[in-house]
């Protein structure tokens, strides 16, 4: 039997403005991410977005799996297409649905018929196709209220469609309809989840890594894109620069005074990560940063990162506890790689005791001695960039 999937779209509803850009977005998001499976044709019918394969052999249940993970749907479900007659109908329901029905005790059916001319009204497609499933599998039972299984009938313009319980979607807004930010990712369990966050929200995400060889390694880097790669599995493709950083951070150790080091490292990663953000037209930052979490996440000390940017950073995680992200990393696959040890720029000139109450004038008088504006320019000017999609 033909099949097709059918999307509803989540928020785009509700917004009204600009609905129509907005679908426009979410079927580009989806015919991407389906495109290794095959061709599929996008048509848009009320709330619904009808996905058709164009070619005959398309594996839908990886069809499904990647839909998932597009943000902007709210459910969607794949349905058997057939024609516009009743017999036909109860034909398809058994042949599309048989086996869900015989693996449940309850179900009921639903029908909305779009097009009014549709000879049979909605009660009797529910009281002719929900007869026919009991003469079939009479063991089953109709439970309006809480059917485990419901079984749907959608008659619309040319076909009619049917299928069984809707699949949830991951929700948000299409990835795009906000715009472009820049991700911090480090190789930690907070920043993929951060990413992730905001993808959510319909943000394209350009990911900044900041390496220190020879203190970090090319694996460490390596364990980055890998988890870039698991974002854009929801994000869609991502735009990955790894910053050298080294010469900043050994000019910081040498010069600045030790209690200083994670405040006035992260002003400059701040500072790099602006001009590279402002290349790739993002209007946004985001970190992975939590309150509170290290010396370098209190009010005071993200007030002293926050004074040097000339962008609205974004920070997700700020209120969640590590139990909360943790669970979030787990939903999305990076928590595994996450854990792989390898060692970050951040961890490699830890002080002992860093201040976690900065003073703004302390911490300008100690960059002044140094003249970082040209090694910023060098770390920017030698910044890879490739492009990372989802696996
Ligand atoms: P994460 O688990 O995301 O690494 P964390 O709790 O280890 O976070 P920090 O190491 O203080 O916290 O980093 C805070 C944020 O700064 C990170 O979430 C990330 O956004 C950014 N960051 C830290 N290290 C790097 C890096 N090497 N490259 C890019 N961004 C980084
Ligand atoms: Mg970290």
């Amino acid at each position: 039997m033909k099949k097709v999937i059918l999307i509803k779209n989540g928020e785009l509803v509700l917004k009204g403005l600009n609905r129509s850009t907005f679908e426009d977005m979410l079927i580009k998001n989806m015919r991407r991410r389906l495109s290794p499976l095959g061709t599929f044709g996008f048509t848009k019918a009320q709330s619904t977005i009808i996905a058709e394969p164009q070619d005959e052999e398309i594996d839908f249940d990886e069809a499904v799996e990647r839909i998932k993970r597009v943000f902007g749907i709210v459910a969607f479900s794949v349905a058997g297409v057939t024609e516009k007659d009743l017999e036909k109908i109860k034909e398809a329901v058994m042949d599309f649905l048989g086996d869900d029905l015989r693996s449940v005790k309850t179900f009921k059916v639903n029908a909305k018929r779009s097009d009014k001319k549709f000879q049979y009204k909605s009660p009797e497609i529910c009281r002719e196709v929900g007869g026919y499933i009991l003469s079939k599998i009479p063991s089953l039972k109709v439970d309006v209220h809480n059917p485990e299984l419901t079984v749907t009938v959608e008659v619309r313009d040319k076909h009619v469609f049917v299928h069984g319980n809707q699949i949830k979607g991951a929700g948000g807004m299409p990835v795009g309809s906000s715009g472009r930010a820049a991700l911090l990712l480090s190789g930690g369990i907070d920043s993929p989840v951060a990413g992730y966050m905001m993808a959510k929200r319909g943000l394209v995400l350009t990911a900044i890594h900041f390496a220190a060889p020879p203190y970090t390694s090319p694996r460490a880097e390596l364990k980055v894109k890998k988890l870039a790669s698991l974002v854009a599995r929801y994000s869609g493709r991502i735009n990955f620069a790894v910053v050298p950083f080294t010469e900043i951070q050994e000019h910081i150790k040498d010069n600045c005074p030790e209690e200083l080091f994670t405040i006035i490292m992260r002003r400059l990663m701040m500072k790099v990560a602006l001009r590279i953000a402002e290349q790739d037209k993002c209007q946004a930052l985001i970190t992975g940063e939590s309150l509170g979490q290290v010396a370098s996440q209190t009010i005071g000390a993200i007030a002293c990162t926050d004074a040097v940017s000339t962008m609205p950073v974004f920070r997700p995680c700020i209120g969640m506890d590590k139990e909360e992200i943790i669970s979030i990393a787990r939903k999305i696959d990076t928590f595994e790689t996450s854990l792989e040890p390898y060692e970050d720029c951040c961890t490699v000139f830890t002080p002992k005791h860093p201040r976690t109450r900065p003073t703004l004038s302390l911490i300008e008088e100690a960059e002044a001695k140094v003249d970082f504006e040209a090694m910023i320019q060098k770390a920017v000017s030698e910044t890879r960039f490739c492009s990372v999609d989802g696996e």
